[in-house]
């Protein structure tokens, strides 16, 4: 295939901080999208580098072309269409309410109403949360991180971000100490960003159905979520 991209090391941004997507461990960073990527470029004969960076400024990155491609748990919505390309969808999601162990008090998106609630800049969380929380006081965190941080020292109320990030959350580092009280989205998916109109799209759609069909997606789907998708 004579693509322009062969052989040049494409500059693929994730995002900083996203369980179980990708993370840091050890110094390295490893996580879902981390290794769906790789074995999408392993299929479809592609050099490349990571570039960790804040979730804000994937887009504005991808839309100058200073990113070739971005994993970042990017949620494919009709306004990101108009500035960026999508592949496929390779991952359902939605948005859920991380709260204290001990707050028995917010269940669902109504009970955020009044309340201080920390979430992630440039995110779809944030435009769910204006739209059907309009009295929620949002406190805004470049890395969710941060927004954890702030839960656990009381100074919010809730996190509301992506339902698999805080379910892993949870279930980790957080173990003990917080809870997923509701779902308050479902039915998004993520997609792998390009520029738009990048020659990448087609091929990288082709290295998707070909890892599903092999059983490469499920290996890695069943690695960090434990279960068939
Ligand atoms: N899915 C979220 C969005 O697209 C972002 C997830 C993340 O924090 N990386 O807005």
């Amino acid at each position: 295939q004579a693509l322009a991209q062969q052989g040049k090391e494409l500059v693929v941004a994730t995002d900083t901080a996203f369980v179980p997507f990708e993370f840091k461990q050890n110094g390295k960073y490893t996580g879902f999208d981390i290794d769906l990527w790789d074995a999408v470029a392993k299929k479809a004969n592609l050099n490349y580098r990571f570039q960790p960076m804040d979730f804000n400024g994937i887009i504005p990155g991808l839309q100058t072309r200073n990113l070739d491609a971005a994993l970042a748990g990017i949620t494919i919505r009709d306004d990101r269409k108009q500035v960026i390309d999508f592949s496929d969808p390779y991952y359902e999601s939605g948005l859920a309410i991380l709260v204290n162990t001990d707050n028995s008090a917010i269940k669902t998106a109504a009970d955020l109403e009044g309340k201080t609630v920390a979430v992630k800049i440039g995110t779809a969380t944030v435009d769910f949360m204006q739209r059907s929380v309009p009295t929620a006081k949002l406190k805004l965190f470049p890395n969710i991180d941060n927004a954890f941080l702030e839960l656990a020292t009381g100074r919010v109320d809730a996190v509301v971000h992506d339902t698999p990030n805080v379910q892993y959350y949870a279930q980790t580092g957080g173990k003990d100490r917080v809870k997923v009280t509701g779902a308050v989205k479902s039915g998004d998916f993520y997609g792998i960003g390009f520029p738009k109109n990048s020659e990448l799209v087609p091929v990288v759609n082709q290295a998707l159905k070909d890892i599903r069909a092999d059983g490469t997606y499920d290996k890695i789907y069943q690695k960090w979520f434990g279960k068939q998708p």
